[in-house]
């Protein structure tokens, strides 16, 4: 091992650790208590024990805070590399993105079906990720987050499912059958 490797591997180590510190977090939190939280830490632990969370540069646009990949071949999800070390963002990231790998293998090969899965899904992440962004902000003193601020402010006034819907599918009323078992308030 050269110098350049020995350092790759010890920064590779200080990212596992902050992502374990991450999902330990989750796991801690009233989230975890409920459907689909277990589900999610477990999935979240078990990806990240085979080496399939890291933090990452951004795919598609430099705003993107996570990805998450799960098919057959490829199972992994990222963070952007920008919020290596900030559990402010990587806690709820990971929840978002563990919430997108606990589904997307159920896609339809119908378009507009899948269309709306796609919406539900990212209705869904939206949701776990803003619970569990009110627990840290408000139990544990976590500083604003602009962003998700903004998504919960719509989750409680009741906006957030359409906004979300009409964002992916492209419609303002796309009628997609309520296909979501979760309409808990976050708390
Ligand atoms: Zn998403």
């Amino acid at each position: 091992m050269d110098n350049a490797e020995a350092k790759t591997g010890k920064s590779r180590q200080i990212d596992d650790a902050m992502i374990t510190q991450a999902i330990e977090m989750i796991a801690a939190s009233p989230f975890a208590k409920r459907d689909p939280g277990p589900n999610i830490v477990n999935l979240l632990r078990h990806w990240h024990a085979r080496h399939r969370i890291r933090y990452a540069p951004p795919l598609i646009d430099s705003n993107e805070r996570g990805t998450c990949i799960n098919t057959d071949d490829s199972k992994e999800i990222t963070v952007n590399e920008e919020y290596r070390g900030n559990l402010k963002v990587t806690v709820p990231t990971l929840v978002h993105e563990g919430t997108h790998a606990t589904w997307r293998h159920k896609f339809s090969s119908d378009r507009e079906a899948a269309l709306c899965r796609a919406g539900e899904d990212e209705y869904l992440a939206q949701v776990n990720e803003v619970t569990v962004y009110k627990w840290l902000r408000d139990e544990k003193g976590y500083p604003k987050d602009f962003e998700l601020e903004l998504r919960l402010k719509r989750f409680e006034e009741g906006t957030l499912r359409a906004i979300v819907m009409a964002n992916i599918t492209g419609k303002d009323d796309p009628h997609c059958p309520v296909g979501s078992p979760v309409h808990k308030q976050p708390q």
